[in-house]
């Protein structure tokens, strides 16, 4: 009992200095207040047993809720919660409750969004492991062949040294996307923006670009935007944009055009690319944006895709403060547009 008394005192926060000079106090205000020495002693006693009373009281309360509070911490430690409805601490620590309540929900998220990076980066790894592996093995592949014999066999050396070869520039498609997008992801890669004449930009671009197009007998139309408009970007960075975009829009488009436009307002100039292709699904609209993504990989791979192309797209954009939209209809055609500031 008196151990636990104690311990209740010391709870309480009263120690033994403070509670002798409150004591003490007390005793000199009673002898100045009652003039008999007969009553002062009793009067001290009782006052002295009712505090010892009182601060064990409190001592006691203050235990509970430290034990309330220390099962809660260690609760949360162990997993035991599994929604911040579950704290619950006595209505005189509701503060308390709803600070460990916020504590607790940012802690759950804050461990989800690790798992969830730690799963890309799994994911990611699993995907470049993969996407390098076919085309090595291929290049093997040919080579094994063409070195077992082929090689003298008119018929198919060239056709097999050719294939091999289609393999190797996938590689380095590969590569290149891939270090771009761990500079962009790693925040290393570094903008530089200023304005620049669009028209003489985006002619020089769909000219270069023309060549694939009519290769595949798509027409390639670039709608001129009057002559003095400038835009805002980084020149270098928006040219891996445009010709990411249009040569999707050629990839994908098996007849008809593909259309390259700029609407302007009075802030803003939004550029389009717009093409009678394939057309993407409404679920796969988000998702294409997605490293590695692809809806027909096959086709994807066919063309040369690495699956990284809008993934970069999407980063460049964005960074210039800008966000990319897409309309598509399954067999009729897509378009992808975003705006820069003028
Ligand atoms: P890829 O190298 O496979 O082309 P991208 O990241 O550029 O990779 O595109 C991701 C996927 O989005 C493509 O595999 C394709 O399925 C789809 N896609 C992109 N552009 C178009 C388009 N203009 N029309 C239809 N589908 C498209």
């Amino acid at each position: 009992m008196w151990n636990e008394l104690k311990a209740n005192l010391i709870s309480s926060k009263i120690y033994s200095k403070e509670f002798l000079v409150f004591i003490a106090l007390i005793i000199i205000l009673i002898s100045f207040i009652v003039d008999k020495i007969i009553l002062v002693i009793p009067i001290i006693i009782l006052i002295t047993f009712l505090s010892l009373a009182f601060l064990n009281f409190i001592g006691r309360k203050r235990d509970e809720e430290l034990n309330e509070i220390k099962s809660i911490v260690s609760g949360i430690r162990n997993n035991e919660y599994k929604n911040p409805g579950e704290i619950i601490l006595n209505e005189n620590l509701v503060g308390l409750q709803n600070e460990i309540k916020l504590m607790f929900e940012k802690e759950k998220s804050d461990i989800e969004y690790l798992k969830k990076l730690e799963r890309m980066r799994t994911e990611f790894l699993a995907n470049v492991s993969h996407e390098l592996r076919t085309p090595i093995f291929a290049i093997q592949g040919y080579i094994e062949t063409l070195l077992n014999g082929a090689i003298y066999d008119n018929k198919v050396n060239k056709n097999f040294l050719e294939k091999a070869n289609q393999h190797t520039l996938n590689l380095s498609n590969l590569l290149n996307d891939l270090i771009d997008i761990s500079m962009i992801e790693s925040g290393e890669m570094r903008m530089s923006y200023r304005y620049f004449n669009i028209d003489e930009y985006l002619k020089a671009i769909i000219e270069e670009l023309r060549p694939i197009a009519d290769e595949k007998g798509i027409e390639l139309i670039y709608y001129p935007v009057r002559e003095n408009l400038k835009l805002f970007g980084d020149k270098n960075k928006l040219r891996q944009v445009f010709i990411n975009l249009i040569t999707n829009a050629i990839k994908y488009t098996e007849k008809g055009k593909v259309e390259v436009l700029i609407e302007e307002d009075p802030k803003y100039g939004r550029i389009i690319i717009r093409d009678t292709g394939i057309g993407i699904k409404e679920e796969d609209i988000q998702r294409i944006f997605e490293r590695f993504y692809r809806v027909d990989k096959a086709r994807s791979k066919a063309a040369g895709g690495t699956g990284l192309g809008l993934a970069i797209v999407k980063h460049i954009v964005e960074a210039h403060g800008s966000k990319i939209e897409v309309k598509s209809r399954l067999e009729a055609g897509s378009e992808f547009s975003f705006r820069l500031k003028k």
